[in-house]
């Protein structure tokens, strides 16, 4: 089954405090939208559609290796995959959707959700479990409720889903209706929505810390050097080049600084 990955990468870098879309931000070099691309194409998509900023067309058309698609994004999420989903070929029996602020997603979730739509699955969404005791609290600050933490998931990209029945349910949606996800405009639907194993490393950057963390992720491990054929592409070999002068203990800081401080005479 052929199969398009969708890069949700229009947002803005507000609340990553950074002054450029976030979805350009560098991660150990390189942008947040080119990890996402590899990902997707490592993981076994057949091509791949970008929805920018309209406003950075040219800056994201730049740093975007060949063959991936560009598309002008919304000013929301739903409008942004919406605008993408318009350029996906009737060819493509799949459709993956990925936000770009989970750069350091394992092409193997990407594998995951690929599988389960081979299976027959209309779709089908990447979980993790809840650690934390999670509460439901009202108006007054109060806790009103506490749902059973065996049953709560996270949910991840990328989202898997037939093509047709992702196309349909967004014809479905008013315009200008936002969901937080599109397994949830499948859900208005009335489409069962399947779960695979998800991965902590798919977490997405919202604030400065977790590109932080991301940074320590990708300069320490190598996270991308050994995972199907993104390891011979350009970002995976920076962070494995990275990750292989491990012993030299790399000096370069994150592009968006944290709140991180260093100790007076304490090197970083
Ligand atoms: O803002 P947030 O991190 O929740 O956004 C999730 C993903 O959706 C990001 O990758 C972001 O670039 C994308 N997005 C988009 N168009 C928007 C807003 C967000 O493609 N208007």
């Amino acid at each position: 089954m052929r199969a398009v990955g969708i890069v949700a990468a229009a947002g803005s870098g507000l609340r990553l405090g950074a002054d450029l879309p976030k979805a350009l931000v560098p991660l150990a070099g390189r942008p947040l939208v080119c990890w996402a691309v590899d990902t997707l194409r490592a993981g076994g998509v057949d091509e791949v559609v970008v929805a920018v900023p309209a406003a950075e067309h040219a800056e994201f058309a730049a740093v975007l290796p060949g063959g991936v698609r560009l598309v002008d994004g919304g000013a929301t999420r739903t409008a942004s995959v919406r605008a993408a989903l318009g350029a996906v070929s009737v060819s493509a029996g799949a459709v993956l959707v990925h936000d770009a602020a989970r750069p350091l997603t394992p092409p193997a979730v990407v594998a995951r959700v690929l599988d389960a739509l081979a299976a027959g699955a209309l779709a089908v969404v990447p979980v993790l479990p809840v650690v934390d005791t999670t509460v439901v609290v009202g108006d007054d600050g109060t806790i009103a409720a506490v749902p059973d933490r065996a049953a709560l998931r996270r949910v991840q990209t990328p989202q898997g889903f037939s093509r047709v029945v992702l196309e349909e349910a967004y014809d479905d949606l008013p315009i200008g209706e936002e969901l937080t996800d599109d397994a949830a405009v499948v859900r208005a639907l009335g489409v069962p929505v399947g779960t695979v194993d998800g991965d902590e490393r798919a977490a997405k950057i919202t604030v400065a810390q977790d590109l932080a963390l991301a940074e320590l992720i990708a300069r320490t491990t190598g996270e991308r050097a050994s995972q199907g054929d993104a390891g011979s592409r350009q970002g995976v070999s920076i962070a494995a080049s990275a990750s292989e002068r491990g012993a030299e203990r790399p000096r370069r800081r994150p592009a968006v600084q944290t709140e991180e401080r260093n100790e007076p005479g304490v090197e970083p």
